[in-house]
Protein backbone atom coordinates (compact mmCIF):
# COMPACT_ATOMS: atom_id res chain seq x y z
CA UNK A 1 0.00 0.00 0.00
CA UNK A 2 2.83 2.26 0.79
CA UNK A 3 6.38 2.26 -0.31
CA UNK A 4 9.31 4.14 0.13
CA UNK A 5 12.46 3.84 -2.21
CA UNK A 6 15.26 5.70 -1.27
CA UNK A 7 13.49 8.95 -0.29
CA UNK A 8 15.69 11.94 0.26
CA UNK A 9 13.48 15.07 1.66
CA UNK A 10 15.57 18.29 2.42
CA UNK A 11 14.43 22.18 3.58
CA UNK A 12 16.89 24.36 1.29
CA UNK A 13 20.14 23.00 1.83
CA UNK A 14 19.40 20.68 5.12
CA UNK A 15 18.83 17.44 4.18
CA UNK A 16 16.47 15.86 6.60
CA UNK A 17 15.98 12.38 5.37
CA UNK A 18 18.65 10.53 4.01
CA UNK A 19 17.01 7.44 1.97
CA UNK A 20 14.23 6.14 3.54
CA UNK A 21 13.43 2.84 2.44
CA UNK A 22 10.39 0.50 4.08
CA UNK A 23 6.91 -1.05 2.87
CA UNK A 24 3.63 -1.21 4.31
CA UNK A 25 0.81 -3.31 3.51
CA UNK A 26 -2.89 -2.88 5.11
CA UNK A 27 -3.36 -4.73 8.51
CA UNK A 28 0.12 -3.28 9.34
CA UNK A 29 1.00 -1.01 12.21
CA UNK A 30 3.22 1.10 11.87
CA UNK A 31 5.64 3.11 14.97
CA UNK A 32 7.86 5.62 13.65
CA UNK A 33 10.37 6.46 16.42
CA UNK A 34 13.61 8.91 16.56
CA UNK A 35 14.39 12.05 18.64
CA UNK A 36 13.24 15.38 18.17
CA UNK A 37 14.44 16.69 14.89
CA UNK A 38 15.06 13.13 13.59
CA UNK A 39 12.05 13.72 10.15
CA UNK A 40 9.25 11.88 11.64
CA UNK A 41 7.36 14.65 10.90
CA UNK A 42 8.77 15.45 7.41
CA UNK A 43 8.10 12.08 6.33
CA UNK A 44 4.36 11.73 7.15
CA UNK A 45 4.18 15.58 5.33
CA UNK A 46 6.43 13.41 2.27
CA UNK A 47 3.67 10.64 2.14
CA UNK A 48 0.62 12.68 1.46
CA UNK A 49 2.38 15.20 -0.78
CA UNK A 50 2.80 17.93 1.50
CA UNK A 51 6.63 17.99 0.87
CA UNK A 52 8.48 17.26 -2.14
CA UNK A 53 10.93 14.55 -2.30
CA UNK A 54 14.74 15.46 -3.72
CA UNK A 55 15.54 12.13 -4.39
CA UNK A 56 13.67 8.62 -4.04
CA UNK A 57 9.91 7.78 -4.93
CA UNK A 58 6.75 7.51 -2.30
CA UNK A 59 4.03 5.18 -3.67
CA UNK A 60 0.63 4.82 -2.98
CA UNK A 61 -0.88 2.02 -4.21
CA UNK A 62 1.50 2.07 -6.96
CA UNK A 63 1.24 5.20 -7.84
CA UNK A 64 3.83 8.03 -6.84
CA UNK A 65 2.01 10.72 -4.46
CA UNK A 66 3.51 13.61 -6.49
CA UNK A 67 1.30 12.50 -9.45
CA UNK A 68 -1.97 12.08 -7.34
CA UNK A 69 -4.36 14.92 -7.32
CA UNK A 70 -5.31 16.29 -3.69
CA UNK A 71 -8.81 14.39 -3.79
CA UNK A 72 -7.24 11.13 -5.01
CA UNK A 73 -5.05 11.36 -1.76
CA UNK A 74 -7.96 12.21 0.13
CA UNK A 75 -9.87 8.80 -1.41
CA UNK A 76 -6.87 6.51 -0.42
CA UNK A 77 -4.97 8.42 3.04
CA UNK A 78 -6.03 10.32 6.20
CA UNK A 79 -3.75 12.29 7.87
CA UNK A 80 -3.51 13.90 11.28
CA UNK A 81 -1.09 16.57 12.15
CA UNK A 82 0.73 16.82 15.50
CA UNK A 83 -0.71 20.15 15.89
CA UNK A 84 -3.37 22.89 14.50
CA UNK A 85 -5.27 21.44 11.56
CA UNK A 86 -8.33 21.48 13.65
CA UNK A 87 -10.55 24.44 13.17
CA UNK A 88 -11.44 26.44 16.03
CA UNK A 89 -14.50 28.02 15.02
CA UNK A 90 -16.21 24.41 14.28
CA UNK A 91 -17.79 22.00 16.76
CA UNK A 92 -16.62 18.78 17.74
CA UNK A 93 -19.40 17.50 15.43
CA UNK A 94 -18.47 19.80 12.18
CA UNK A 95 -14.76 18.53 12.18
CA UNK A 96 -15.54 14.48 12.57
CA UNK A 97 -17.94 14.92 9.39
CA UNK A 98 -15.17 16.42 7.87
CA UNK A 99 -13.28 13.49 7.77
CA UNK A 100 -15.93 11.45 4.85
CA UNK A 101 -16.67 14.98 2.92
CA UNK A 102 -14.63 14.11 0.12
CA UNK A 103 -15.64 10.49 0.00
CA UNK A 104 -19.21 9.46 0.47
CA UNK A 105 -21.98 10.59 3.47
CA UNK A 106 -22.30 7.01 5.86
CA UNK A 107 -25.45 7.18 7.90
CA UNK A 108 -24.04 6.48 11.58
CA UNK A 109 -20.55 6.39 10.96
CA UNK A 110 -19.69 9.90 12.70
CA UNK A 111 -21.98 8.91 15.66
CA UNK A 112 -20.22 5.81 16.08
CA UNK A 113 -16.57 7.25 15.64
CA UNK A 114 -17.77 9.82 18.31
CA UNK A 115 -18.53 7.01 20.16
CA UNK A 116 -15.27 5.25 19.90
CA UNK A 117 -13.45 8.01 21.52
CA UNK A 118 -16.17 9.05 23.50
CA UNK A 119 -17.14 12.14 21.82
CA UNK A 120 -20.35 12.18 22.63
CA UNK A 121 -21.12 14.91 25.08
CA UNK A 122 -18.74 17.21 23.59
CA UNK A 123 -20.30 17.04 20.53
CA UNK A 124 -21.93 19.93 20.04
CA UNK A 125 -18.75 21.97 21.93
CA UNK A 126 -16.65 24.01 20.41
CA UNK A 127 -13.17 22.88 19.34
CA UNK A 128 -11.15 26.01 21.23
CA UNK A 129 -13.32 24.78 24.28
CA UNK A 130 -11.41 21.76 25.11
CA UNK A 131 -8.22 20.64 26.15
CA UNK A 132 -5.85 19.56 23.90
CA UNK A 133 -5.77 15.72 24.71
CA UNK A 134 -9.94 15.96 23.98
CA UNK A 135 -9.11 18.50 20.66
CA UNK A 136 -6.01 15.14 19.61
CA UNK A 137 -9.12 12.96 20.13
CA UNK A 138 -11.16 14.75 17.81
CA UNK A 139 -8.16 15.29 14.98
CA UNK A 140 -8.34 11.29 15.39
CA UNK A 141 -11.94 10.72 15.14
CA UNK A 142 -11.92 12.67 11.73
CA UNK A 143 -9.40 10.36 10.68
CA UNK A 144 -11.47 7.45 11.68
CA UNK A 145 -14.15 8.80 9.77
CA UNK A 146 -12.02 9.08 6.44
CA UNK A 147 -10.68 5.77 6.78
CA UNK A 148 -13.75 4.11 7.37
CA UNK A 149 -15.39 6.06 4.38
CA UNK A 150 -12.44 5.01 2.65
CA UNK A 151 -12.53 1.35 2.90
CA UNK A 152 -16.77 1.48 2.48
CA UNK A 153 -16.37 2.32 -0.92
CA UNK A 154 -13.89 -0.09 -1.73
CA UNK A 155 -10.94 1.86 -1.75
CA UNK A 156 -7.46 1.31 0.04
CA UNK A 157 -6.57 3.61 3.06
CA UNK A 158 -3.74 4.43 4.29
CA UNK A 159 -3.75 6.68 8.03
CA UNK A 160 -0.91 8.33 9.12
CA UNK A 161 -1.01 9.82 12.82
CA UNK A 162 1.61 12.25 13.74
CA UNK A 163 2.07 11.97 17.90
CA UNK A 164 -1.40 11.31 18.11
CA UNK A 165 -1.72 10.23 22.15
CA UNK A 166 1.22 13.06 23.41
CA UNK A 167 -1.54 15.16 25.35
CA UNK A 168 -4.11 11.90 25.87
CA UNK A 169 -4.15 10.78 29.51
CA UNK A 170 -2.83 6.79 29.45
CA UNK A 171 -6.93 5.39 29.42
CA UNK A 172 -7.37 7.13 26.17
CA UNK A 173 -3.63 6.48 24.58
CA UNK A 174 -4.62 3.26 24.50
CA UNK A 175 -8.38 3.26 23.85
CA UNK A 176 -6.68 5.64 20.52
CA UNK A 177 -4.37 2.65 20.16
CA UNK A 178 -6.63 -0.12 20.76
CA UNK A 179 -9.09 2.45 17.78
CA UNK A 180 -6.22 2.01 15.19
CA UNK A 181 -5.15 -1.71 15.80
CA UNK A 182 -8.88 -2.18 14.70
CA UNK A 183 -8.42 0.15 11.87
CA UNK A 184 -5.70 -1.91 10.86
CA UNK A 185 -7.20 -5.02 11.35
CA UNK A 186 -10.06 -3.76 9.27
CA UNK A 187 -7.42 -3.75 6.24
CA UNK A 188 -6.01 0.10 6.75
CA UNK A 189 -2.12 0.25 6.95
CA UNK A 190 -1.26 2.68 9.79
CA UNK A 191 1.60 4.92 10.65
CA UNK A 192 1.56 6.52 13.97
CA UNK A 193 4.96 8.82 15.39
CA UNK A 194 5.35 8.38 18.82
CA UNK A 195 7.62 8.61 21.67
CA UNK A 196 5.79 6.55 24.48
CA UNK A 197 7.47 3.13 23.39
CA UNK A 198 5.36 0.80 25.48
CA UNK A 199 2.47 2.09 23.27
CA UNK A 200 4.90 1.03 20.24
CA UNK A 201 5.32 -1.76 21.93
CA UNK A 202 2.23 -3.02 22.35
CA UNK A 203 -0.08 -2.17 20.16
CA UNK A 204 2.03 -2.00 17.06
CA UNK A 205 3.25 -4.47 14.53
CA UNK A 206 6.37 -3.32 12.77
CA UNK A 207 8.58 -0.07 14.00
CA UNK A 208 10.97 2.51 11.79
CA UNK A 209 13.37 3.73 13.77
CA UNK A 210 15.01 7.02 12.47
CA UNK A 211 18.13 8.39 13.96
CA UNK A 212 19.23 12.27 14.51
CA UNK A 213 20.62 12.40 10.82
CA UNK A 214 17.21 11.08 9.10
CA UNK A 215 18.68 7.71 8.41
CA UNK A 216 16.64 4.44 9.03
CA UNK A 217 18.24 2.83 11.56
CA UNK A 218 16.11 -0.37 12.30
CA UNK A 219 12.66 -1.34 10.21
CA UNK A 220 10.64 -4.75 11.01
CA UNK A 221 8.69 -6.52 13.34
CA UNK A 222 8.31 -4.50 16.30
CA UNK A 223 10.00 -6.23 18.37
CA UNK A 224 13.08 -6.89 16.37
CA UNK A 225 13.09 -2.97 15.76
CA UNK A 226 12.35 -1.56 18.81
CA UNK A 227 14.72 -3.15 21.21
CA UNK A 228 16.85 -1.08 24.01
CA UNK A 229 20.08 -1.61 22.31
CA UNK A 230 19.05 0.52 19.22
CA UNK A 231 17.04 2.85 21.41
CA UNK A 232 19.95 3.87 23.33
CA UNK A 233 21.88 3.88 20.06
CA UNK A 234 19.45 6.61 18.77
CA UNK A 235 18.38 8.52 22.11
CA UNK A 236 22.38 8.07 23.70
CA UNK A 237 20.66 7.38 27.19
CA UNK A 238 19.96 3.93 29.10
CA UNK A 239 17.21 2.28 28.97
CA UNK A 240 15.50 -1.17 30.55
CA UNK A 241 12.74 -3.51 29.69
CA UNK A 242 9.85 -4.36 32.43
CA UNK A 243 7.04 -6.93 31.78
CA UNK A 244 3.60 -5.99 32.09
CA UNK A 245 0.30 -7.63 32.03
CA UNK A 246 -1.50 -8.24 28.16
CA UNK A 247 -3.78 -9.77 26.23
CA UNK A 248 -3.88 -12.60 29.00
CA UNK A 249 0.10 -12.95 28.90
CA UNK A 250 2.92 -10.57 29.05
CA UNK A 251 4.69 -7.60 27.18
CA UNK A 252 7.59 -6.50 27.43
CA UNK A 253 7.93 -2.77 27.95
CA UNK A 254 11.14 -0.41 27.62
CA UNK A 255 11.43 2.49 29.45
CA UNK A 256 14.10 5.27 30.20
CA UNK A 257 16.05 5.09 33.00
CA UNK A 258 17.38 8.60 34.76
CA UNK A 259 20.38 9.97 32.89
CA UNK A 260 22.49 9.75 36.24
CA UNK A 261 21.62 6.11 37.63
P1 LIG B 1 10.60 15.29 14.05
O1 LIG B 1 9.18 15.15 13.65
O2 LIG B 1 11.35 13.99 14.04
O3 LIG B 1 10.81 16.00 15.36
P2 LIG B 1 10.72 17.12 11.80
O4 LIG B 1 10.43 16.30 10.61
O5 LIG B 1 9.63 17.98 12.35
O6 LIG B 1 11.35 16.18 12.94
O7 LIG B 1 11.96 18.06 11.49
C1 LIG B 1 13.19 17.56 11.02
C2 LIG B 1 14.13 18.72 10.82
O8 LIG B 1 13.69 19.53 9.75
C3 LIG B 1 14.25 19.64 12.04
O9 LIG B 1 15.58 20.00 12.22
C4 LIG B 1 13.42 20.84 11.67
O10 LIG B 1 13.92 22.00 12.25
C5 LIG B 1 13.52 20.88 10.17
N1 LIG B 1 12.29 21.42 9.54
C6 LIG B 1 11.05 20.91 9.70
N2 LIG B 1 10.15 21.60 8.97
C7 LIG B 1 10.86 22.58 8.34
C8 LIG B 1 10.52 23.62 7.42
N3 LIG B 1 9.25 23.79 7.02
N4 LIG B 1 11.51 24.41 6.98
C9 LIG B 1 12.78 24.24 7.37
N5 LIG B 1 13.18 23.27 8.22
C10 LIG B 1 12.23 22.44 8.70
Amino acid sequence: MLKCSGVHVAYGKREVLRGVSFELEGGAMLAVIGPNGSGKTTLLRAVVGGVGVTSGEIALNGAPVGSLSPRARARMSAYAAQRGGVAFAFTVREVVEMGGLSILALPGLVDEVLADLSLEEVASARISTLSIGQQQRVSLARVLVQARAQRASGGKSLILVDEPTSAMDPFFAHRAMSVLQGEARAGSAVVVVLHDFGLAERWCTHGLVLDESGVVRAFGPIAESVTPAMLEEVFKMRFAQIRVPHDGGEARVTVPVRPTN
